[in-house]
């Protein structure tokens, strides 16, 4: 079994899209993995001019969530993974706000003890404000369970458009005592799930493709242990 590879394998991911831009090869190559979006929750409003509504074409939120909801339904079917969907609304619905941490990371921890799970890939959590919220939770969870064993994920395409801030990251997590060492084995390099996977994603494809371009080309999965 390969380092990334485990049973009762459970991925965390920011958005409705996150894990299979970072994680696809990974996600199919787990036996059983269950995949738990973060802020796929919507509120009861119409919500004009923003991403969802823009990629969706649906002013209504909880519309407009829908269908990134059946998108993560028919990618998480093709990679094997069952989705577990939570309530958190995600920037574009909280009006300047953000989430709160602490909440995120106490309803993780119940899902991670209902799911049995015995590893959980979180993310680094970079560049965007929900994936630095997400990955804030996160390392609350690192902190608070002993249990299951963490890895950490580079959230692409982010990390390719900037090796920078994962550098930043890498340093902020061993300010607070979580050192990170990059998973060397994790087998040949071959991306082509991933765009598989992403295309199941029909409303986001064509909008993050055009505005990574050759960054989303690029990208690779980057998996950290704690050392
Ligand atoms: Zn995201």
């Amino acid at each position: 079994m390969k380092s990334t590879e485990t049973p009762h394998a459970v991925f965390i991911s920011t958005h409705l899209d996150d894990v299979a831009l970072s994680c696809s090869r990974c996600v199919q190559n787990n036996r059983a993995p269950t995949v738990v979006t973060v802020l796929a929750g919507a509120p009861d409003a119409l919500v004009t001019n923003e991403w969802n509504s823009r990629t969706t074409g649906k002013d209504y939120a909880p519309d407009a969530i829908g269908v990134r909801l059946e998108e993560d339904a028919a990618a998480m079917r093709l990679l094997g993974a069952k989705a577990i969907w939570l309530g958190f609304l995600d920037k574009t619905y909280m009006s300047g706000e953000r989430q709160d941490e602490e909440a995120i990371a106490d309803e993780l921890v119940a899902v991670l003890a209902a799911q049995k799970a015995e590893t959980v890939f979180v993310p680094l959590g970079i560049v965007d404000s929900d994936h630095v919220t997400v990955g804030r939770a996160c390392i609350k969870l690192v902190m608070r369970l002993d249990g299951p064993r963490f890895l950490f994920y580079t959230d692409q395409p982010y990390g390719t458009v900037s090796p920078k801030s994962v550098a930043a990251r890498l340093s902020e997590l061993h300010d607070l005592g979580v050192n990170l060492q990059e998973v060397p084995s994790v087998g040949p390099v071959d991306d082509g799930i991933r765009d598989v996977a992403f295309r199941c994603y029909a409303t986001q494809y064509g909008p993050i493709t055009d505005e990574f371009g050759p960054s989303y080309d690029a990208s690779k999965e980057q998996y950290w242990q704690i050392s």
